[in-house]
Order: structure tokens, then sequence, then C-alpha cells
């Protein structure tokens, strides 16, 4: 199916009145004619019209068209996108089970592997990941499930899906993808063999910073057990208007993710001039070391990148930071406008490395006025006394 009719068409039939605009069912419940129809339902609440918390027809829509999207069986929207981080992967371990992840995954990804599941004994590796070794030399016994990221957060690191997957096919093991900053437009994971992906639907997928959302996508079996299992227990459901917003969000991804794409590649023409600018970070600049993998398995790129400013005080990064009036300061991305987020404000540790780091979202403005925006921050920047 072409891409415009999975967005603008698609899973949308039967609603009463034939609405052009997807109707947001705003209820708790749903009713039956009789008893048998009411057991039915509750026998099979991954499949039925029962309660919300479970299933509702405005969710479902964007769930049919975002599974389409990746080209998987099914999919289950969150109420966050660390809510579907966390059923995906909880869903497929237990005690005493053992799990490879990427380094500089979401911080609150991390944060799950390393902190929050050791409660339950579940052991963790972290590793680069450039090299499929590095899964493969850290797989143990009790390894159950690859957690992937690919870009990785700040550093954009990628790994290679194919290879990744391949190896965790042949030893049992689930292999999780974030795929947010890809997006379904320019990289699908399941088509490579990755078992489940793994969307932050508050970034592209909702585009217009006005939702957070999350949504698992893979084989209908899966979705299953992990719709009866941390679905269903710890309830981070979707609200139905939240739904219609991603899905008002959606219909424009495939030109939202052009424009992303365009601007954030003029932006690093001009970036590469600049003599402060010490390291670009984005797998689709050319002296990117994995930039040959980027292309085999994404078709392109999104809005977001990092810089290393080469600085020698703190007060150059602070003065980049304060300058800047388009690149808004904040957190999150994947929304319309740009925004600034410098790695110094994560801490209060001076000037590491890594707080030479800035992370920029190239938003849909014209790249000219992005463009010369970081000009005066840059030269701000320089004239700061020392
Ligand atoms: C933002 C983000 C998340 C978390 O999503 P929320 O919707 O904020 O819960 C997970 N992964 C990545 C890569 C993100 O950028």
């Amino acid at each position: 199916m072409d891409i415009t009719q999975i967005l603008h068409s698609y899973a949308e039939e039967g609603f009463s009145y034939n609405p052009v605009s997807v109707p947001i069912y705003e209820t708790s419940i749903f009713s039956f004619k009789n008893f048998e129809e009411f057991q039915n339902s509750l026998l099979n609440e991954f499949e039925a019209h029962l309660y919300s918390r479970g299933k509702n027809p405005t969710a479902e829509v964007v769930e049919k068209k975002l599974a389409a999207l990746e080209k998987a069986e099914d999919a289950k929207l969150f109420a966050s996108g660390i809510a579907a981080v966390s059923a995906a992967t909880m869903a497929f371990l237990k005690s005493g089970d053992h799990v490879v992840c990427v380094k500089d995954a979401y911080g609150w990804t991390s944060k799950l592997f390393s902190q929050y599941l050791k409660r339950f004994d579940v052991q963790v590796t972290f590793v680069e990941g450039i090299d499929p070794e590095d899964f493969i030399k850290n797989t143990k016994p009790n390894t159950k499930l690859f957690f992937l990221e690919s870009p990785t957060t700040f550093t954009f690191r990628l790994q290679d899906l194919v290879q990744v997957a391949n190896f965790a096919r042949q030893n049992n093991i689930k292999t999780v993808i974030d795929n947010t900053w890809a997006t379904p437009v320019f990289q699908n994971p399941i088509e490579l063999g990755i078992d489940l992906v793994v969307h932050s639907a508050s970034k592209y997928i909702g585009g217009h910073s006005d939702v957070v959302a999350g949504v698992v996508i893979g084989k209908k079996e899966d979705i299953r057990h992990i719709f009866n299992t941390e679905f269903m227990n710890i309830g981070a459901t979707i609200g139905p208007f939240e739904a219609w917003l991603l899905l008002r969000g959606l219909r424009t991804i495939h030109v939202r993710m052009q424009g992303h794409m365009e601007n954030t590649l003029k932006v690093i023409e001009y970036l590469q001039t600049v003599p402060e600018v010490e390291e670009i970070f984005y797998p689709f600049y050319s002296k990117h070391p994995q930039y040959e993998l980027a292309k085999k398995q994404m078709k392109g790129g999104s809005g977001l990148l990092s810089i290393k400013l080469n600085v020698k005080s703190l007060e150059n990064v602070i003065t980049f930071t304060n300058t800047l009036k388009i690149f808004r300061r904040a957190v999150s991305w994947g929304g319309y406008e740009s925004l600034v987020m410098p790695y110094a404000a994560t801490n209060r540790d001076g000037l590491t490395e890594k707080n030479k780091m800035i992370r920029l979202h190239i938003g849909l403005e014209n790249p000219d006025l992005l463009i010369n925006d970081l000009q005066n921050a840059f030269q701000a920047m320089k004239k700061v006394k020392l």
C-alpha cells in the first residue's frame, strides 16, 4: 500500500454517517445486546470493545495505521513512549534473565535496565553496539532480550539491524528496537528481522509537541502477550483524544520528515564551515563513520543531531544556548519547531567532554533563518571574556 493511502484512508471505514475525520470515541465502556455478546467480550478482551483501558475505536485506527507503516501485523498505543518501552521489554523478562542493551539509549530506558529491573533480578550488559560482535560476545545462556536504539541518543551510533536480528533469531533472543528517531517513514526494522518496534509517539508521530504517547508494534501473537500482561496490568492506556491527536499528526508525517531532512542537511552544510564546531553527529552526514550502514538500513534522516563545541569554558556553552532566538530551549523533539538542548544542562559537572555537546532539533522553519540564528549564537559565544 502506498504510504499516503495508509495515512489518509486506511482503517477508517465503518463509522456511522461516513465522517471524513475519525470520531473521538470519548467513552470508557461499551454495552451489549445480550448475555452472550457480553460473555464473548469478557472472555476475549484483546479483540473486544468492552472497556477503553483495553481497546478504543479511535486508538484502533491509529494502531492499524502504525502497524501498516512498520509493515507489521499489529500495534498497541500507550500513554507514553517509556510505557511502551517498559511493556515491550518486561513482558518477555523474568527474574534471572539477562539483557544486552545499547549504551546511550534514551535516559529512562537506560534506568529501566540499570536500576528498575535490578529489583527483579534482571541482569544487563551495556554495549556500544557499533559492531554486531558486541551483542554476540556478551550473550550468555540466560540472555533473553536485546534492546536496540539506532541511532542512539545524543551520540548517534548505529547498530547493524540485519546482523543483530539474525544472531538473535538463531539463539531465541527477543529483539526490541526504539525507532523513534528514524520514524516508520525512514526505517522499518521488522522488515530487517527485528521482533518489536517501539516509538515515542510524542516526537514525530504526533509531530506538534502537543501530546505524550507511545506505541509497540510487532507480530499479533507478541502484541497479544503484551496486552494480556504489562499493558492491562500496568494500564498505561492512551486516552481517545490523545489518540486522535496522533492521527491528526500522522496525516502529514511523510511531508514533515522530508522537510526535516532537507532543512537538517542545509544546516549541517553550514555547521561544517564553523571552526567552533569540533564534531557533527548525524547518520546522514557524509563524514559519519557509519554513513554507509545508515544508507543501507534507513531511507533518510530526521531533524535531530548533536554537535560538539570546541570551547574552553562552560560560559561559552551557556552563551551559545542563551543567544539563540528561534531555537527554543526545551527537552524532547519531533515537533515542527527547532529546539536546543545542551548536555551541560543535565548535570552540574562543569566543562566535561560530554558537556561540550549540544543537541539541536531542526524544525520546519525557513533554514536560512535557522542558520542566521546559529551564526549569531556562535558569534556571541566567541566574544565571551574568559
Ligand atoms: C522521548 C523518548 C522516549 C520516551 O518517550 P516519552 O513519550 O517521553 O515517554 C523514548 N525513546 C526515545 C528515543 C525518546 O526520544
